[in-house]
């Protein structure tokens, strides 16, 4: 295909892609991916080999790099972007087998510019390491990359809107789309509604699966409840989610493991 071909029909579908509930069936990624390749190269296609094609294909990193420079550049929620201290895109492995989406940056990250770095923040870091997983292992992002405004003089974070989640969205189906993670995770009801446009109730919701793009996407509810209810059935029923997403993944699982919480 040649570029400016190649240009018009990146344009159709970013547009299909903003206005539409519905994801697109190319992947932006793909379509970086084609557009690296040996367009308008003297040679054949056919004589180029597959090493040289990988190393041509832009990596996910640099995938992801150019999402969330035009993030850091969106005012698609003027309101949003007048009153975020920076955006809050996404951290973690490019290359995750494991994804946990969240909903949005409260104030601490918002502050630092990482999501889940407050204390719902850190009881997520403990769950991952009890899952053998180190932060960096996994990747963590949230429907909202702008924290939701509050009323001046007023502390705490609030839920974002719907109308704010179907507008940050596309970002982060782009930040799925190039990770393509082997399972995903979201935690909590709002980001079911950001990612799934579902609305129900958690304990309709979590200990199942679900899929999202042929993705599996398991349900669990957002650490911030449990510091809310610190009953330990509800860490188990956590910790159980989390059994399940770790055999999906084929993860060994100690005897230890199997007992958090009992
Ligand atoms: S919330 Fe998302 S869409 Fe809205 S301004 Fe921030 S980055 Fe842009």
């Amino acid at each position: 295909m040649t570029q400016p071909a190649l240009d018009l029909v990146i344009a159709a579908l970013e547009k299909i892609r903003e206005k539409s509930d519905r994801a697109p069936r190319a992947s932006r990624t793909a379509l970086a991916r084609l557009q690296a390749g040996p367009v308008g190269a003297s040679l054949p296609e056919a004589c180029t080999s597959r090493k040289e094609r990988r190393l041509q294909a832009p990596n996910k990193a640099d995938l992801l790099a150019a999402v969330r420079e035009r993030v850091g550049a969106c005012t698609k929620c003027a309101h949003l972007a007048c009153s975020r201290t920076q955006t809050v895109f996404g951290v973690g492995n490019p290359d995750a087998d494991l994804m946990f989406i969240g909903e949005a940056p409260g104030a601490d990250e918002d502050h630092q510019g990482e999501p889940f770095v407050g204390r719902a923040g850190q009881l997520l870091t403990r769950i991952l390491k009890a899952m053998n997983f180190a932060r960096e292992d996994v990747y963590i992002a949230n429907i909202l990359k702008c924290r939701p405004d509050m009323p001046a003089g007023s502390f705490g974070n609030r839920a974002p809107t719907p109308t704010e989640m179907q507008t940050c969205r596309p970002y982060l189906v782009e930040q799925i789309d190039i990770i393509q993670p082997r399972v995903l995770v979201a935690l909590g009801a709002v980001a079911v509604e950001g990612l799934l446009g579902t609305r129900a109730a958690m304990r309709e919701l979590r200990g199942r699966w679900h899929t999202y793009n042929s993705i599996p996407l398991m349900i669990t509810y957002h650490p911030a409840y449990l510091l809310r209810n610190q009953a330990p059935s509800e860490k188990r029923k956590v910790w159980e989610d989390m059994l399940q997403v770790l055999e999906r993944l084929e993860k060994p699982i100690s005897e230890r493991q199997r007992n958090y919480f009992m």
